[in-house]
């Protein structure tokens, strides 16, 4: 006879005010690769597919709050990892991949984000 374990899953199901929000802020776009992500594929894995990332891991620490909240297509999510928003952007910026980012000057680098 089989037994079944229930097993609580550690992502919170996101509302929708909140998912729209975090797509809303980086125009619907990939924060690190800057592609763009079709609002109904959140969850779904595609190339336009999208997921909620924290931008400090949650390995590190990094919590639910919305600041620490952005939108990461399939791609660049896996090879996030563990690292921080930051130093994934660094090093997409130093391998010549593709960068959510304008450059400015004095080696600064913007995200430009929609606010409200
Ligand atoms: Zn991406």
């Amino acid at each position: 006879m089989t037994r079944w374990r229930l097993v609580l899953l550690e992502n919170p199901s996101w509302g929708v005010a909140q998912l729209q929000a975090i797509h809303r802020r980086t125009r619907g776009r990939c924060t690190y690769c800057g592609i763009r992500l079709l609002w109904r594929l959140h969850g779904v894995r595609s190339e336009q597919g999208w997921e909620v990332d924290h931008w400090i891991p949650r390995a590190d620490g990094g919590d639910n709050d919305p600041d620490n909240l952005w939108a990461a297509c399939w791609a660049c999510n896996r090879s996030k990892s563990d690292l921080t928003g930051g130093e994934y952007l660094t090093q997409r910026w130093e391998n010549g991949l593709p960068v959510n980012a304008t450059w400015i000057e004095d080696g600064e680098l913007a995200i430009y984000l929609t606010l409200g």
